[in-house]
């Protein structure tokens, strides 16, 4: 459902990704791992066309993502390609409701009822029933990045990123989103995250990838994490980061 092949990314002279590629089976969970500066995030935004690639081709879902990406390319998209982040950004003067509402009702056209059930429905799954009408500041931290989920749930994409979703959370509300992410992964959505978590993505991936350097150094299942290839995997998992 995901494949990059070969892709380079460059800010000015500082050569970000350098010939990166792997692939994203359909329902699978992808985790990228590796130390600060990797490339992890530029890679998540590249799958997602939030940042142009200057080299080799990315495919989201049928998207043929090259160098001279259009917005009309880039709007469908992001139909399918579904984001969270480690800051929520939810709206502070809408309820939970009108956050996850949001999108579907003026992106997918849905009816106010139809938006509002649906909504109600991606709640339930990410185990906050009963926060609709709750403001964001009313919420934890693990909550606010649940709706967030939620809330990109709502456009039910093929595909889910997730860039660090639990890195700003105390460690007591990281395990709930992990357990959403969990579920979903179970329920077959495919998903790539990054995450500084190893054993959830020794737990939950089906696929690891460890960049160094703008580069995929070692890809493989959980069992990579325990049998390291490559000193700089060896030292990164012996560090924890
Ligand atoms: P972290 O674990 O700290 O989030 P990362 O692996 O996600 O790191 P990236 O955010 O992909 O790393 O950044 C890789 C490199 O690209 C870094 O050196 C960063 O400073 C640089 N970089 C990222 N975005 C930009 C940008 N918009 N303009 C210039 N340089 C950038
Ligand atoms: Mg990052």
């Amino acid at each position: 459902i995901v494949k990059l092949n070969n892709v380079s990314k460059s800010f000015g002279s500082l050569h970000v990704l350098q010939g990166v590629s792997f692939d994203v089976a359909a329902g699978s969970v992808v985790a990228i791992i590796g130390r600060s500066g990797s490339g992890k995030s530029t890679a998540l935004r590249c799958i997602n066309g939030l940042e142009k690639i200057n080299s080799g081709e990315i495919t989201v879902c049928n998207h043929h993502l090259h160098h001279d990406v259009t917005r009309a390319q880039l709007r469908a998209l992001h139909l399918d390609v579904g984001i969270v982040f480690q800051s929520y950004n939810l709206f502070p003067h809408l309820t939970v409701g009108q956050n996850i509402m949001l999108a579907p009702r003026w992106v997918r056209k849905q009816s106010k009822s139809e938006a509002h059930e649906h909504a109600a429905e991606v709640l339930r799954k990410v185990g906050l029933a009963e926060k609709f009408d709750a403001y964001p500041e009313q919420l934890s931290g693990g909550q606010q990045q649940r709706v967030a989920i939620a809330r990109s749930l709502a456009m039910e994409p093929k595909l889910m990123l997730f860039d660090e979703v639990t890195s700003a959370l105390d460690p007591e509300l990281t395990g709930e989103v992990l357990k959403v992410m969990e579920s979903l992964a179970r329920d077959g959505m495919t998903m790539v995250l990054v995450t500084h978590e190893m054993a959830f993505a020794k737990g939950v991936a089906d696929k690891i990838v460890f960049m160094h350097q703008g580069r995929v150094w070692e890809e493989g299942g959980g069992e990579m994490l325990s049998a390291p290839q490559t000193p700089e995997l060896r030292q990164f998992v012996g560090n924890g980061l």
